[in-house]
C-alpha cells in the first residue's frame, strides 16, 4: 500500500511538472510569438439563413510555433490571460481583423461583418471602449462592420459594469454578440439589458439535432427566447445538412461550421468567398 501511494504521489508530481513545463515553455515563448510574426489569424464564413449568403466572419487565432507546431488558442489563451499578454494579443487581434476587412470592402468583397472573440480580462480592462473606438479610427472601418463576441460568464461576472460597457459600445455603433449562449448562466432580467444584437447557439446544442430530442428542444428555445428579445441568432458548429434544415425551419438567422467551411487562412478564405454559391 505504501508502495502504491508512494508510485500515485510520483506519478502526480511528474504530471503536474510535465503540465508546468509545458505552461512555461509557452509563457516563455508567447512573449515573442507577435515580434516573432508567428500569430495570424483564421477566417470562418457565417451565413445568413434567409438568403444563403455570406454575412460574416469569425475571427479565430492561431500560433503557428516553429518548434512546438500549430498551438490551439483553447490551450494558450488562458495562459496569455494569466501573464497579461492577452491585452497586447487582443489588441492586435482587432487591428488585424479590422484591417483585413477594411481592405477586402476596399477591394469589391461583399461587404460582410467581421466577428472577434473578447477575452475576460480585455472585457474588464478600463481601456476596452478607447482601443476599440481608436482602431476603428485609425483604419476607417465602420462601427458596425464589427461585432465583439462576448460570454454570458464574462458579462455576468459583473453585470452592471458590463451594461455600461456594453451601452457605451453598442452608441459608439458596435455590435456584440453573446458566444456560447446557453452554457453560462445570464438571467432572463439580464439578457433583456444587455445591448447586444444577437445571441451564438453554442456547438454543443447544435451538434446533437439531428438525434437529441432535448438538444432540439433546447436550440428551439433560444431561437424563440432571441426572437421575442429581438435578438439575432446565430448557430455555430454546424456540420451536417439536417442540422442545417432543422435551424433553417425553426427560423434561426444564420449560421457558421464545418459543415460550410472551416476557419481559413486569408488567401484561401477570399478564393472561398468567390467560388461560393448560396447556402
Ligand atoms: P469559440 O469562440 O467558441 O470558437 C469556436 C470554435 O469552434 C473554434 O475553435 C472553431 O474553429 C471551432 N469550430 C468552428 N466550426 C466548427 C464545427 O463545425 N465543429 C466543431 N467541432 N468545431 C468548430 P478554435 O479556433 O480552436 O478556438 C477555440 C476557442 O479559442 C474559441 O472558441 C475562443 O474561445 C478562443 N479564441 C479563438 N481566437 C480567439 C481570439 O482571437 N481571442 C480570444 N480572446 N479568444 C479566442
Ligand atoms: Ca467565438
Ligand atoms: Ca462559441
Ligand atoms: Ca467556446
Amino acid at each position: 500500500v505504501k508502495q502504491a501511494s508512494h508510485n500515485n504521489f510520483a506519478f502526480f508530481t511528474q504530471e503536474m511538472q510535465t503540465h508546468s513545463a509545458r505552461h512555461l515553455q509557452l509563457n516563455n515563448a508567447m512573449h515573442f510569438a507577435l515580434a516573432r510574426g508567428e500569430l495570424s489569424l483564421h477566417y470562418q464564413p457565417q451565413f445568413s439563413l434567409q438568403d444563403g449568403h455570406i454575412v460574416g466572419a469569425e475571427a479565430l487565432l492561431r500560433w503557428q510555433h516553429p518548434e512546438m507546431g500549430s498551438l490551439s488558442p483553447a490551450e494558450f489563451i488562458p495562459i496569455a490571460e494569466d501573464n497579461g499578454q492577452i491585452l497586447a494579443i487582443g489588441e492586435w487581434v482587432l487591428r488585424t481583423a479590422v484591417t483585413q476587412l477594411k481592405h477586402w470592402i476596399d477591394g469589391g468583397m461583399a461587404p460582410m461583418v467581421v466577428a472577434v472573440n473578447l477575452s475576460a480580462v480585455q472585457f474588464r480592462h478600463p481601456n476596452l471602449l478607447t482601443m476599440v473606438t481608436q482602431i476603428l479610427d485609425e483604419v476607417g472601418l465602420p462601427p458596425q462592420y464589427l461585432e465583439l463576441e462576448l460570454t454570458e460568464a464574462m458579462a455576468m461576472d459583473n453585470p452592471m459594469a458590463a451594461i455600461a460597457l456594453m451601452n457605451q459600445l453598442h452608441e459608439r455603433g458596435i455590435r456584440m454578440a453573446i458566444d456560447d449562449f446557453g452554457t453560462g448562466y445570464s438571467s432572463l432580467s439580464y439578457l433583456k439589458k444587455f445591448n447586444v444584437s444577437k445571441l451564438k447557439i453554442d456547438q454543443s446544442f447544435v451538434r446533437d439535432i439531428s438525434d437529441g430530442q432535448d438538444d432540439k428542444a433546447i436550440v428551439t428555445a433560444i431561437i424563440n427566447l432571441a426572437a421575442s428579445l429581438n435578438l439575432k441568432t446565430i448557430a455555430e458548429g454546424v456540420e451536417s445538412a439536417s442540422q442545417l434544415a432543422f435551424l433553417r425551419l425553426q427560423g434561426c438567422d444564420e449560421a457558421q461550421g464545418y459543415y460550410f467551411s472551416k476557419p481559413l487562412p486569408v488567401a484561401a478564405f477570399e478564393a472561398f468567398v468567390q467560388a461560393q454559391q448560396p447556402v
